[in-house]
């Protein structure tokens, strides 16, 4: 029933450290980097080409991509709002591009700040762009699963826009939880919708854990064959509208759920572990993720040493 194989995009470098208020040095965001490379990951959304304005903490994106440790199978993936970001991250030499719109027009207009068709239209020219340049485009269709002004969002409504998106040139969709509204029946619903009005996609699941089921939606997603995923080292991140909410679900216990189910990753548990404590120095405060806490199941303590409690 589930996938044999399942990629694990790391997101934390750009939907993580987004969020941070401090800077991070950018010799400290490519050491991350390139420990998750290390750790086994193969695709990487590393960063974004976004204004620097907007997003302070992703300025250094250009800095970022050049000391990146390229290693064969190893795909980066830059997040771009438009063709001048796309450009800039093709120069940057971004293997895949992520054209971002959202499948709310309110979510749209509050972050890119024009309509959804707008935001497809200019797929044509950045998919024009990146064809010449033997780059991958990707597009991520945020609020896919609830629009935190709208509510629901339909599955046909998500479904007409993957077409709009197919119909640009772009063959590869990941459906993000932006906000943490997804749950195990609204995912079914919207991936069986577009598994049967747009078989040809190949589609990522992008879940947050605002809400403390984002892997119950992975589980979900697996049940619908879907094997791509996306999640952020030691759950790093956050959610805009909600202050203190926990961010992306976690690259750590989400490998250790895939590896406990037998599907394939690729990935060494125990380094991913390693990055996810460094990166806990980093930024300076404990992260929610769990199994880098209490370890992998098989990790034994020794009884007579052992403190019991019941419960
Ligand atoms: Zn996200």
């Amino acid at each position: 029933m589930y996938p044999s194989k399942v990629e694990v995009t790391e997101v934390g470098t750009r939907d993580g450290f987004q969020y941070e208020k401090t800077f991070i040095p950018t010799i400290q965001k490519i050491q991350v980097i390139n420990e998750l490379v290390a750790a086994g990951i193969r695709r990487i959304e590393a960063t974004s080409f976004v204004s620097p304005r907007a997003v302070p903490q992703m300025a250094d994106a250009a800095e970022v991509m050049a000391g990146i440790e390229r290693v064969p199978g190893l795909k980066i993936a830059c997040l771009i709002p438009n063709h001048q970001g796309a450009a800039r991250a093709i120069a940057a030499g971004a293997d895949e591009i992520v054209a971002i719109c959202s499948a709310s027009q309110s979510h749209n207009q509050a972050n890119l700040n024009r309509s959804t068709e707008k935001s497809i239209e200019g797929f044509g020219v950045i998919v024009e762009a990146a064809t010449k340049a033997n780059v991958t485009v990707h597009s991520a269709l945020a609020v896919a699963f609830g629009c935190p002004f709208e509510g629901d969002v339909s599955p046909e409504h998500v479904s007409d826009l993957v077409g709009h998106i197919y119909r640009a040139g772009i063959k590869n969709v990941t459906l993000g939880d932006t906000t943490g509204m997804a749950t195990p029946q609204i995912v079914e619903k919207v991936v069986k919708t577009l598994q049967d009005t747009h078989p040809d996609v190949s589609y990522a699941l992008h879940f947050h854990n605002t809400r403390a089921i984002g892997l119950v939606n992975v589980m979900a997603g697996l049940a619908c064959g879907i094997s791509k995923y996306e999640s952020s080292i030691g759950g790093l991140g956050g959610c805009p509208f909600a202050p203190g909410a926990s961010g992306n679900i976690c690259t750590e216990d989400l490998v250790y759920l895939l590896a406990e189910s037998t599907i394939e990753t690729g990935i060494d548990l125990s380094r991913l572990i390693e990055c996810s404590k460094h990166l806990q120095q980093i930024v300076g405060r404990e992260l929610p993720g769990q199994v880098m806490k209490a370890g992998p199941r098989l990790k034994l303590h020794d009884f007579e040493a052992s403190n019991r409690a019941t419960g």
